[in-house]
C-alpha cells in the first residue's frame, strides 16, 4: 500500500487499485505475493504501484506518498473469507480472512450476530470451509 498526502480535490473516478478516503488521501496497492512470513515491502513493488497510479491518474505525479507498507494476509483458495463453526465442539469457531481491515464493519456487527446465534444473524454456511473439499467424484 502507498498512502498519499490528503487532496482537496477529489479524483475523477476510483478503481479497484486506486481509492481516495474521505479525508482526501489516495490509498494505492493491489499487489500480493506468495512469501511466506516475510512481510516487508519491496523498493520495485512500491515503484510499479507508483508507476501504475501516475499513469492512470497523471496528476499524481506531484504528490507526495506520506507511507508505504505491507502486510501478511491470508488468501483462501477462493480469495473470500472463511466462517466455520465446529461440528465437535460448540462454541468454537474459525474465522480468517484477506481483508480484516475491509471487513471490519461487518466483523464488528453482522458477524458478532452470526457468533451469538442471534436471530437477526446472516446465513454464512455457503463461508463454511467445506467450501473446499474435493467430492469423491474429484
Ligand atoms: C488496492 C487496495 C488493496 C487493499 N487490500 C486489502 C487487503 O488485502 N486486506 C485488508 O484488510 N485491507 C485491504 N485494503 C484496505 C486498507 O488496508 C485499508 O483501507 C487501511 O485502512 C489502509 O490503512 P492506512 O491507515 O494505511 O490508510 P489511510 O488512508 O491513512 O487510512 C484509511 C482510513 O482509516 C482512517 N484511519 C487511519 N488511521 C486511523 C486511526 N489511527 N484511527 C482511526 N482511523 C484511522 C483514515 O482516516 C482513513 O479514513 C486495501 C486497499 C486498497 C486501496
Amino acid at each position: 500500500m502507498l498512502i498519499t498526502e490528503k487532496l482537496a480535490e477529489r479524483l475523477p473516478f476510483l478503481s479497484s487499485t486506486i481509492r481516495q478516503v474521505e479525508e482526501g488521501g489516495i490509498q494505492i496497492g493491489g499487489t500480493k505475493a506468495d512469501a511466506g512470513l516475510d512481510d516487508r515491502e519491496t523498493l520495485n513493488v512500491i515503484a510499479e504501484l507508483a508507476l501504475h497510479a501516475v499513469t492512470v491518474f497523471p496528476a499524481l505525479k506531484d504528490v507526495r506518498v506520506l507511507r508505504a507498507w505491507g502486510a501478511l494476509r491470508v488468501m483462501s483458495p477462493d480469495g473470500y473469507p472463511v466462517y466455520a463453526q465446529s461440528p465437535l465442539h460448540e462454541g468454537a469457531y474459525l474465522v480468517t480472512c484477506h481483508s480484516g481491515v475491509t471487513l471490519a464493519p461487518l466483523h464488528a456487527t453482522a458477524l458478532v450476530d452470526w457468533l451469538e446465534s442471534k436471530s437477526t444473524a446472516p446465513n454464512l454456511e455457503g463461508f463454511d470451509e467445506n467450501r473446499f473439499t474435493l467430492s469423491q467424484a474429484a
